[in-house]
Protein backbone atom coordinates (compact mmCIF):
# COMPACT_ATOMS: atom_id res chain seq x y z
CA UNK A 1 0.00 0.00 0.00
CA UNK A 2 1.29 3.53 -0.84
CA UNK A 3 1.06 5.68 2.18
CA UNK A 4 0.77 9.85 1.79
CA UNK A 5 4.06 11.51 2.47
CA UNK A 6 3.62 13.92 5.50
CA UNK A 7 3.70 17.57 4.32
CA UNK A 8 4.27 19.80 7.18
CA UNK A 9 3.16 22.80 5.67
CA UNK A 10 -0.22 21.25 5.29
CA UNK A 11 0.02 20.25 9.50
CA UNK A 12 0.07 16.43 8.19
CA UNK A 13 0.47 14.45 11.56
CA UNK A 14 -1.29 11.40 10.49
CA UNK A 15 -2.74 9.39 13.76
CA UNK A 16 -1.73 5.35 14.01
CA UNK A 17 -3.54 4.90 16.99
CA UNK A 18 -6.91 3.04 15.82
CA UNK A 19 -8.16 2.86 19.19
CA UNK A 20 -7.99 6.87 19.68
CA UNK A 21 -9.47 7.37 16.35
CA UNK A 22 -12.78 4.77 17.53
CA UNK A 23 -12.85 7.05 20.51
CA UNK A 24 -13.41 9.96 18.71
CA UNK A 25 -15.64 8.71 16.20
CA UNK A 26 -17.80 6.60 19.07
CA UNK A 27 -19.00 10.45 20.12
CA UNK A 28 -21.07 10.21 16.74
CA UNK A 29 -23.31 7.92 17.97
CA UNK A 30 -25.01 9.80 20.42
CA UNK A 31 -26.74 12.62 17.80
CA UNK A 32 -29.49 13.18 15.55
CA UNK A 33 -27.86 14.92 12.60
CA UNK A 34 -27.54 12.59 9.63
CA UNK A 35 -24.62 14.51 7.88
CA UNK A 36 -20.93 14.08 8.57
CA UNK A 37 -18.35 16.56 7.29
CA UNK A 38 -14.65 15.11 7.99
CA UNK A 39 -12.29 17.75 7.65
CA UNK A 40 -8.62 16.67 6.92
CA UNK A 41 -9.52 13.35 6.73
CA UNK A 42 -5.74 12.51 5.57
CA UNK A 43 -5.32 8.52 4.82
CA UNK A 44 -9.20 7.87 6.60
CA UNK A 45 -7.86 6.58 9.97
CA UNK A 46 -11.28 8.33 11.51
CA UNK A 47 -13.61 7.86 8.15
CA UNK A 48 -13.79 3.88 8.40
CA UNK A 49 -15.02 4.38 11.86
CA UNK A 50 -17.82 6.62 10.54
CA UNK A 51 -21.01 4.99 11.51
CA UNK A 52 -23.03 3.88 8.69
CA UNK A 53 -26.01 5.13 9.55
CA UNK A 54 -24.46 9.10 8.36
CA UNK A 55 -23.73 10.39 5.32
CA UNK A 56 -19.97 11.29 5.07
CA UNK A 57 -18.74 13.85 3.54
CA UNK A 58 -14.90 14.22 3.44
CA UNK A 59 -12.96 17.86 2.50
CA UNK A 60 -9.05 17.43 2.12
CA UNK A 61 -6.72 19.90 0.38
CA UNK A 62 -4.20 17.82 -0.29
CA UNK A 63 -3.28 15.66 -3.07
CA UNK A 64 -2.11 12.73 -2.49
CA UNK A 65 -4.60 12.08 0.50
CA UNK A 66 -7.55 12.82 -2.00
CA UNK A 67 -5.68 9.59 -4.34
CA UNK A 68 -5.50 7.66 -1.80
CA UNK A 69 -8.84 8.17 -0.32
CA UNK A 70 -10.65 7.64 -3.77
CA UNK A 71 -8.30 4.06 -3.75
CA UNK A 72 -9.45 3.11 -0.12
CA UNK A 73 -12.93 4.18 0.06
CA UNK A 74 -14.47 3.76 -2.95
CA UNK A 75 -18.02 3.36 -1.76
CA UNK A 76 -17.56 7.18 -0.75
CA UNK A 77 -15.91 8.35 -3.98
CA UNK A 78 -18.54 10.79 -4.73
CA UNK A 79 -18.47 12.32 -1.10
CA UNK A 80 -14.80 13.31 -1.72
CA UNK A 81 -14.03 16.89 -2.20
CA UNK A 82 -11.22 18.21 -3.07
CA UNK A 83 -10.97 21.54 -1.42
CA UNK A 84 -9.35 24.03 1.08
CA UNK A 85 -12.27 24.24 4.23
CA UNK A 86 -11.19 28.00 4.64
CA UNK A 87 -11.87 28.63 1.31
CA UNK A 88 -14.97 26.18 0.33
CA UNK A 89 -18.45 27.63 0.31
CA UNK A 90 -19.91 25.72 3.46
CA UNK A 91 -23.29 27.70 3.39
CA UNK A 92 -24.17 26.03 -0.48
CA UNK A 93 -22.67 22.43 1.09
CA UNK A 94 -25.32 22.79 3.72
CA UNK A 95 -27.73 23.50 2.22
CA UNK A 96 -30.32 23.86 5.26
CA UNK A 97 -29.12 20.85 6.53
CA UNK A 98 -28.08 20.32 10.29
CA UNK A 99 -24.46 18.61 9.62
CA UNK A 100 -21.76 17.27 12.68
CA UNK A 101 -17.88 18.44 12.49
CA UNK A 102 -14.93 16.11 13.29
CA UNK A 103 -11.43 15.73 12.44
CA UNK A 104 -7.76 15.46 13.37
CA UNK A 105 -7.73 19.35 12.85
CA UNK A 106 -4.50 20.67 10.50
CA UNK A 107 -3.15 22.81 13.61
CA UNK A 108 -1.94 25.58 11.82
CA UNK A 109 -5.41 26.72 10.82
CA UNK A 110 -7.52 24.80 13.71
CA UNK A 111 -8.92 28.46 15.35
CA UNK A 112 -10.18 29.40 11.99
CA UNK A 113 -11.91 26.46 11.54
CA UNK A 114 -13.79 26.55 14.62
CA UNK A 115 -14.45 30.14 13.89
CA UNK A 116 -16.11 29.44 10.68
CA UNK A 117 -18.05 26.41 12.21
CA UNK A 118 -19.36 29.15 14.63
CA UNK A 119 -20.20 31.41 11.60
CA UNK A 120 -22.64 28.65 10.18
CA UNK A 121 -23.92 27.66 13.79
CA UNK A 122 -27.38 27.73 13.02
CA UNK A 123 -26.63 24.27 10.75
CA UNK A 124 -23.97 22.97 13.23
CA UNK A 125 -25.16 21.18 16.05
CA UNK A 126 -21.72 19.20 16.81
CA UNK A 127 -18.30 18.92 16.39
CA UNK A 128 -15.68 16.83 17.88
CA UNK A 129 -11.89 16.48 16.89
CA UNK A 130 -8.22 16.87 17.78
CA UNK A 131 -6.79 20.03 18.20
CA UNK A 132 -3.39 21.08 19.64
CA UNK A 133 -4.04 20.97 23.38
CA UNK A 134 -3.25 24.57 23.97
CA UNK A 135 -5.58 25.72 21.59
CA UNK A 136 -8.03 23.06 23.05
CA UNK A 137 -7.59 24.58 26.28
CA UNK A 138 -8.19 28.11 25.38
CA UNK A 139 -11.86 26.92 23.78
CA UNK A 140 -12.60 24.89 27.14
CA UNK A 141 -11.43 27.05 29.71
CA UNK A 142 -13.57 28.73 32.07
CA UNK A 143 -13.13 32.29 33.49
CA UNK A 144 -10.44 33.16 35.92
CA UNK A 145 -8.11 31.30 33.86
CA UNK A 146 -4.83 32.18 31.69
CA UNK A 147 -5.94 30.45 29.07
CA UNK A 148 -9.66 32.28 28.86
CA UNK A 149 -10.24 34.33 26.18
CA UNK A 150 -11.78 35.39 23.49
CA UNK A 151 -11.91 32.23 21.51
CA UNK A 152 -13.26 30.92 25.21
CA UNK A 153 -16.71 33.14 25.56
CA UNK A 154 -17.42 32.97 21.61
CA UNK A 155 -17.54 29.56 21.87
CA UNK A 156 -18.77 29.08 24.86
CA UNK A 157 -21.60 31.19 24.21
CA UNK A 158 -22.95 29.24 21.63
CA UNK A 159 -21.69 25.99 22.38
CA UNK A 160 -21.27 23.54 26.10
CA UNK A 161 -17.71 22.78 25.10
CA UNK A 162 -15.74 19.51 26.53
CA UNK A 163 -12.42 18.49 27.17
CA UNK A 164 -12.42 14.73 26.41
CA UNK A 165 -8.68 13.36 27.01
CA UNK A 166 -5.09 14.15 25.97
CA UNK A 167 -3.33 12.49 23.16
CA UNK A 168 0.40 12.12 23.26
CA UNK A 169 2.41 13.15 20.12
CA UNK A 170 4.36 9.45 20.27
CA UNK A 171 0.89 8.26 18.41
CA UNK A 172 0.91 10.66 14.97
CA UNK A 173 3.75 9.88 12.27
CA UNK A 174 5.54 12.04 12.15
CA UNK A 175 4.78 13.31 15.97
CA UNK A 176 4.00 17.19 16.40
CA UNK A 177 5.92 18.92 18.39
CA UNK A 178 3.32 19.85 20.57
CA UNK A 179 0.61 18.02 22.83
CA UNK A 180 -2.85 17.24 21.43
CA UNK A 181 -6.29 17.03 23.19
CA UNK A 182 -9.63 16.05 21.73
CA UNK A 183 -12.65 18.39 22.24
CA UNK A 184 -16.21 18.20 21.70
CA UNK A 185 -18.93 21.14 21.45
CA UNK A 186 -22.84 20.81 21.59
CA UNK A 187 -24.70 23.49 20.33
CA UNK A 188 -26.84 25.19 23.71
CA UNK A 189 -30.55 24.58 23.05
CA UNK A 190 -30.83 28.60 23.33
CA UNK A 191 -27.86 29.04 21.33
CA UNK A 192 -29.43 32.27 19.79
CA UNK A 193 -28.31 34.89 22.45
CA UNK A 194 -30.58 37.15 23.88
CA UNK A 195 -28.76 40.44 23.00
CA UNK A 196 -27.21 41.81 19.61
CA UNK A 197 -24.97 39.02 18.10
CA UNK A 198 -22.81 41.49 16.34
CA UNK A 199 -22.37 43.58 19.29
CA UNK A 200 -21.35 40.88 21.22
CA UNK A 201 -18.64 39.79 19.15
CA UNK A 202 -17.46 43.42 19.18
CA UNK A 203 -17.72 43.87 22.83
CA UNK A 204 -15.76 40.33 23.45
CA UNK A 205 -12.92 41.66 21.26
CA UNK A 206 -12.64 44.75 22.43
CA UNK A 207 -12.31 43.52 25.82
CA UNK A 208 -9.94 40.86 25.68
CA UNK A 209 -7.66 43.17 23.43
CA UNK A 210 -6.26 44.22 26.64
CA UNK A 211 -7.34 41.54 29.34
CA UNK A 212 -5.74 43.36 32.12
CA UNK A 213 -7.84 46.62 31.77
CA UNK A 214 -11.17 47.14 33.44
CA UNK A 215 -14.20 47.05 30.78
CA UNK A 216 -14.86 50.77 31.07
CA UNK A 217 -11.47 51.33 29.70
CA UNK A 218 -11.38 48.69 26.58
CA UNK A 219 -14.81 50.39 25.40
CA UNK A 220 -13.55 53.23 25.21
CA UNK A 221 -14.21 53.56 21.54
CA UNK A 222 -18.00 52.60 22.36
CA UNK A 223 -18.69 55.80 23.72
CA UNK A 224 -20.97 54.53 26.18
CA UNK A 225 -22.94 56.74 28.08
CA UNK A 226 -21.54 58.33 31.64
CA UNK A 227 -24.28 56.80 33.77
CA UNK A 228 -24.17 53.23 32.03
CA UNK A 229 -20.35 53.26 32.98
CA UNK A 230 -21.48 53.36 36.87
CA UNK A 231 -22.87 49.82 36.46
CA UNK A 232 -20.16 48.04 38.76
CA UNK A 233 -19.66 45.66 35.87
CA UNK A 234 -17.87 47.81 33.71
CA UNK A 235 -15.30 47.84 36.21
CA UNK A 236 -14.44 44.20 35.95
CA UNK A 237 -11.55 42.59 33.80
CA UNK A 238 -12.65 40.57 30.93
CA UNK A 239 -11.34 37.59 32.23
CA UNK A 240 -13.60 37.50 35.08
CA UNK A 241 -16.69 37.42 32.98
CA UNK A 242 -18.05 34.51 32.03
CA UNK A 243 -19.84 34.03 28.72
CA UNK A 244 -23.28 34.68 30.39
CA UNK A 245 -21.71 38.22 32.07
CA UNK A 246 -20.82 39.11 28.49
CA UNK A 247 -24.46 38.45 27.22
CA UNK A 248 -25.85 41.26 29.84
CA UNK A 249 -22.92 43.69 29.52
CA UNK A 250 -23.85 43.69 26.14
CA UNK A 251 -27.71 44.10 26.65
CA UNK A 252 -26.83 46.80 29.02
CA UNK A 253 -24.87 48.62 26.46
CA UNK A 254 -27.81 48.03 23.64
CA UNK A 255 -29.87 49.51 26.63
CA UNK A 256 -28.67 52.97 26.34
CA UNK A 257 -28.84 54.19 22.89
CA UNK A 258 -25.26 54.19 22.17
CA UNK A 259 -23.69 54.56 18.78
CA UNK A 260 -22.12 51.26 17.95
N1 LIG B 1 -7.29 12.89 9.89
C1 LIG B 1 -5.98 12.40 9.52
C2 LIG B 1 -5.03 13.53 9.11
C3 LIG B 1 -4.78 14.58 10.14
S1 LIG B 1 -3.52 15.72 9.63
C4 LIG B 1 -5.40 11.59 10.65
O1 LIG B 1 -5.88 11.68 11.76
O2 LIG B 1 -4.45 10.85 10.43
C5 LIG B 1 -4.50 17.10 9.05
C6 LIG B 1 -5.12 16.89 7.68
O3 LIG B 1 -5.76 18.10 7.29
C7 LIG B 1 -4.13 16.57 6.56
O4 LIG B 1 -4.61 15.47 5.83
C8 LIG B 1 -4.08 17.83 5.71
O5 LIG B 1 -3.80 17.60 4.36
C9 LIG B 1 -5.48 18.38 5.90
N2 LIG B 1 -5.62 19.83 5.69
C10 LIG B 1 -4.70 20.79 5.97
N3 LIG B 1 -5.19 22.02 5.68
C11 LIG B 1 -6.45 21.81 5.18
C12 LIG B 1 -7.46 22.69 4.68
N4 LIG B 1 -7.28 24.01 4.66
N5 LIG B 1 -8.63 22.16 4.24
C13 LIG B 1 -8.82 20.81 4.28
N6 LIG B 1 -7.91 19.94 4.74
C14 LIG B 1 -6.73 20.42 5.19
Amino acid sequence: MILVKPKKKLGQHFLKDENIAKKIVSQLYFDDYSLVLEIGPGMGVLTKFIPKNKKIYLIEIDKDSIEFLKIHFKNLIKNIIHDDFLKFNLKKFINQNQIGIIGNFPYNISSQILFKVINHRNNIPFLCGMFQKEVAERICHNKGSKKYGIISVIAQAFYETEFLFEVSPKVFSPPPKVKSAVIKLSRRKNFKLKCNEDLFFKVVKLSFQQRRKKIKNSLKNLHLDINLIEDTIFDLRPENLNYKDFIELTQKIESKNVRI
